[in-house]
């Protein structure tokens, strides 16, 4: 009964299953003329202390209920104190998901975030940073946690200029897809307090790779230290496993190294997913793409001198166990269609492509490479990647060294072959990209010019239908 109540108490229909529950209290019927019976009277006392306790529960789980929605566990620092302020509206959960990775990065970078409801809103001394996450409820209308959002609003100004940027979460299946973010987005415009430089993005259907763009707009302009990788916002974390080094081999640059490591149970991963490790005791975890090579997993490493991640990595004695969670990244895995695909890497970036041009056996796949040194590359990965070449597994490869005498890099080397480029969007294949963030900026400004040129299309359409996809750090 108390679960039903519970249950009830929770959809909000707390009414409903008092009705149901009065109808089901018997209540004696008066025998007029007969015997007295005395126990009428107690067994209706007794039901109306039961009634009295049972709404006396209601009150106390509902109350308890609403703090919970406004009470955030994690905020270290108190709405006064905090100098990024994430609000979020949401109206089953799925916006703060988001929100809480945010969070949680910037936690882990020592800063002082602070995430509440939108409904939450105040005044933020210390705000540098207003990043607003709602989604749009009904038609165009606020989610519960952002109801009384936009009235609050007008009445508590921000004292100081803040840097304020929106994110809406909604579906196109909907005609007022981000309706409510729209709302949002205008009226903070009209806030004299408010800088937006950033155009509101729109997210569709929980996007992880829409959501990125938005983290990479935040990066880009205010160079906040985020992680905008779509697989930290859609990867499903499997359990710790316990994992050992098998084997290490390093490049002529002792800081480039690939690490080969063995699970010592059934793991299932794929290439491009993610090895994410714990080396201190701060809870913050290193992630590393996955290549899968047989039943091992490769690692492609920069080693940072002073790196916790990196050097444990390239120091462990080989036999060395550990402990480590498989992050699967489905977007990022090989496309299963058979359209021709194009890989785009620097450095580190190699480090899912191996294995999946290892396992290649029919699609055409093109390869971008750039790195800094040549002898680093023909050290480290030339002979492998020429035998993919010989046995048909990779079509071509097209190498950028920055620091040699031609002084090439990635970029240029798409603009003189744009022509593939495009041809692989037309024929509905996958640009993959994966490397540094920089790269990738550049990479994609390149592609946009292609698209531009030679289809008449905004590199959006691609980004947006999975076509262009990237994981870059
Ligand atoms: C999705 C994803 C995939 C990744 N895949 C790989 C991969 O395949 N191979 C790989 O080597 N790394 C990869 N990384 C980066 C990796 O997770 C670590 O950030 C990196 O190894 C540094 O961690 P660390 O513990 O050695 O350094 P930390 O202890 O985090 O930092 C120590 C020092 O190194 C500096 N530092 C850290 N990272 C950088 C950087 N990128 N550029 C300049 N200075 C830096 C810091 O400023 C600091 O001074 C990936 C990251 C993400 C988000």
């Amino acid at each position: 009964m108390i679960e039903t109540f519970m249950a009830a108490v929770h959809t909000g229909s707390i009414t409903a299953v008092f009705e149901e529950r009065l109808s089901a209290i018997h209540i004696p019927r008066l025998q007029i003329g007969g015997p007295i019976d005395n126990t009428g009277p107690l067994i209706l006392l007794m039901a109306a202390l039961g009634l009295i306790i049972y709404i006396l529960f209601g009150i106390i789980l509902k109350n308890k209920k609403s703090s919970a929605v406004l009470h955030t566990p994690g905020n270290l620092y108190s709405a006064s104190a905090a100098e990024y302020i994430l609000l979020v509206g949401s109206e089953t959960g799925g916006t703060r998901i988001f929100a809480q990775e945010l969070f949680k990065q910037l936690t882990n970078s020592g800063l002082k975030p602070y995430l509440t409801d939108m409904n939450n809103y105040t005044e933020y001394p210390q705000a540098k940073y207003l990043l607003v996450l709602t989604s749009t409820y009904g038609e165009g209308d606020a989610p519960s946690s952002a109801s009384r959002f936009l009235n609050i609003l007008e009445k508590t100004p921000q004292t100081h200029k803040v840097n304020v940027s929106v994110a809406g979460f909604g579906s196109l299946d909907y005609a007022d897809f981000c309706g409510y973010s729209e709302q949002v987005f205008r009226a903070l415009q009209h806030q004299g307090w408010a800088d937006m430089t950033i155009p509101l993005y729109m997210i569709n259907d929980k996007s992880a790779e829409q959501f990125s763009q938005w983290v990479k707009a935040l990066i880009n302009c205010y160079s906040l230290p985020l992680i905008a990788s779509p697989a930290l916002f859609s990867a499903r974390p499997r359990e710790f496993k316990t994992f050992a080094f098998a084997d290490r081999y390093f490049s002529t640059d002792e800081q480039l190294f690939r690490v080969c490591i063995k699970a010592d149970s059934k793991v299932s991963f794929t290439s491009g997913d993610l090895l994410t490790i714990y080396p201190a005791d701060d809870n913050r975890e290193r992630f590393y793409s996955v290549s899968r090579i047989g039943d091992t997993i490769e690692l492609v490493v920069r080693e940072f001198p002073s790196g916790l991640g990196s050097t444990f990595l390239k120091n462990s004695p080989l036999g060395t166990s550990f402990q480590a969670r498989v992050m699967e990244n489905p977007k990022f895995h090989f496309p299963d269609n058979k359209r021709p695909v194009i890989m785009i890497a620097n450095g580190t970036g190699i480090a899912p492509f191996r294995g999946m041009i290892n396992a290649n056996k029919q699609v055409p796949v093109h390869l971008f490479y750039g790195s800094r040194q040549k002898e680093v590359y023909d050290s480290f990965l030339k002979q492998e990647l020429e035998q993919y070449l010989l046995s048909g597994k990779l079509s071509s490869q097209y190498l950028a060294f920055s620091r040699d005498k031609e002084r090439l890099y990635i970029t240029e080397l798409i603009k003189e072959q744009s022509e593939l480029v495009t041809q692989v969007l037309r024929d509905k294949g996958t640009i993959m990209i994966c490397g540094s963030l920089t790269m990738q900026k550049d990479v994609v400004a390149q592609i946009s010019l292609a698209c531009k040129e030679a289809l008449q299309k905004d590199i959006q359409q691609y980004l947006d239908n999975g076509q262009i996809v990237s994981d870059c750090y």
